[in-house]
């Protein structure tokens, strides 16, 4: 608390420099330092704390007359100034809500302090509420907002109810909450269900088949991408290994024209492609195009292909020239010939698993992320939607159902359009909810309902009007940049 009122600066120097700090920590004072000195450190500290805080003189007055009608906090003054009891039972009903912060709590002049933060009177919480909410940034931003100056018991709760019940903010938001990962099981055999990819690589094209159960992988020249010269390649794979039950594919245009579902057709095989803008939502293309890609930059690609495809998968222990052609293909590895002898590996072992492993996989990736399902979505529902580069969300939009892979849906646009999104790029509109219960805490508070056009309220034009000096905004520094001034709650 004394080193609060400078300013210091930390700086090496070597031991014998220090011949002041060096003497005198070998001839301490006999007396240590009395009662009236630590308060008066307090009180230098609590002062220089108030000189800070971003709030008018009458506003402070304001404030000190509303902590005088307020009998919560004048009980909560009483037991800062007299010290709290060891119990608390014995602490009041009214100022129980203080007794978790009660060591950070100090008194100044009429107003009580939690650490630097202005402890405000029930009557004015309302109020501060609706300026912490000023400009719509969100439930983190307005955290830190009111981190900087106010507080109350139940002031993060609050602000949670605020802001997720606020349509503009939610307009704003341009994150959707992280889904728990859906994993894919394997197919019960080899080649049954295989995946499509295109991969760009100094500027040609390849095309990536790779099959699900052995992760066996197909890298092929594509000198066109036209539907035509995909179905080429396509069958003289199929001659090789046989034609699946089932193609994944994203939903590009080679592969959604009616050539392609004829192809589909006269083979026999399901078509299904992933929802736009979502490879996540076919991880296992999206690697075999990684793997393409590394095997691509190699000196020699052909030669890299054949190593990945003997060299076992860490998730089964088998290559996937293994689990495809239930052989070992020779390389240039010396091995013995009894090991390329033809033996299956087991399947319920493989799909056993990697089955333990994806579900290992989807536990971590759900704890670091947070991740919980979304709130379902049912026909009729009004959305708004986004696309993966799109920032902001678009208008609104109608579910008109289900799509066919998990989590998607087809969407009805205002102009009549159908599109497919993934449930990641969709978000519900928020039915206008009744303002909280809680009375005192939260009067006058606006839900923007009636708003006609969220354009009114972007974020920087509603702070910059609330800061006390409008032209300091304008500031430039030499390179032209416009100085912004620091977004603080301004009391
Ligand atoms: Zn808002």
């Amino acid at each position: 608390m004394r080193l609060m009122r400078f300013n210091p600066i930390a700086e090496y120097a070597p031991g014998k420099t220090l011949i002041v700090a060096d003497t005198l920590s070998r001839s301490p004072l006999t007396s240590t330092c009395t009662e009236t000195d630590t308060e008066s450190e307090v009180t230098c500290y609590v002062a220089s704390m108030m000189e800070a805080i971003p709030a008018s003189k009458s506003k402070m007055d304001e404030i000190k007359m509303a902590i005088a009608a307020d009998t919560e906090l004048l009980s909560v003054m009483k037991l800062v100034k007299r010290g709290w009891p060891e119990h608390i039972t014995k602490v009041p009903m009214d100022a129980r809500a203080y007794v978790q912060v009660k060591s950070e709590l100090s008194e100044h002049d009429g107003l009580i302090l939690r650490g630097s933060r202005i402890v405000i009177p029930r009557s004015m919480r309302g109020e501060t509420l609706q300026k912490i909410h000023d400009g719509h940034q969100g439930l983190s931003k307005c955290r830190e907002r009111a981190c900087s100056s106010v507080w109350w018991p139940g002031l993060s709760a609050e602000i949670n109810r605020l802001v997720t019940s606020c349509q503009v903010c939610h307009e704003l938001k341009r994150t959707q909450q992280k889904e728990p990962l859906i994993s894919t099981p394997l197919p019960e055999r080899p080649w049954k269900r295989i995946a499509l990819d295109l991969c760009e690589y100094e500027h040609q094209n390849y095309l990536v088949i790779s099959d699900y159960y052995s992760r066996f992988i197909e890298v092929l020249h594509l000198p066109s991408t036209t539907s035509r010269r995909v179905i080429q390649k396509l069958k003289a794979v199929f001659a090789r290994f046989g034609i699946p039950d089932e193609v994944v594919s994203y939903n590009g245009p080679r592969f959604s024209s009616a050539d392609f579902q004829e192809f589909a057709k006269e083979l026999d095989f399901q078509h299904c492609s992933s929802s736009p803008h979502h490879p996540q939502g076919n991880g296992h293309a999206e690697r075999a195009v990684q793997t393409a890609k590394k095997i691509l930059k190699q000196k020699d690609p052909v030669m890299a292909l054949m190593a990945y495809r003997s060299t076992p998968c860490s998730t089964t222990g088998f290559s996937p020239a293994e689990l495809l052609m239930g052989r070992k293909i020779r390389t240039t590895l010396p091995t013995l010939e009894e090991n390329l002898i033809p033996k299956w590996p087991s399947m319920t072992v493989v799909i056993d698993k990697d089955r333990k492993e994806k579900a290992k996989q989807a536990y971590y990736f759900n704890r670091r992320h947070g991740a919980r399902p979304l709130p379902a979505l049912r026909p009729g529902d009004v959305v708004l939607s986004k696309l993966d580069h799109e920032r902001s969300w678009s208008s609104p939009a109608v579910v008109a159902g289900e799509g066919i892979t998990p989590r998607s849906f087809v969407i009805r646009t205002q102009h009549g359009a159908e599109l497919r999104r993934n449930r990641r790029h969709l978000q519900s509109q928020l039915v206008p909810q009744p303002t909280p219960a809680k009375p005192g805490d939260t009067t006058g508070i606006d839900t923007h309902s009636d708003r006609p056009n969220m354009l009114e309220t972007v974020p920087v034009c509603q702070s910059e009007a609330a800061l006390p000096n409008p032209l300091s905004s304008q500031t430039v520094t030499r390179s032209g940049r416009v100085c912004k001034p620091v977004n603080r709650l301004d009391l």
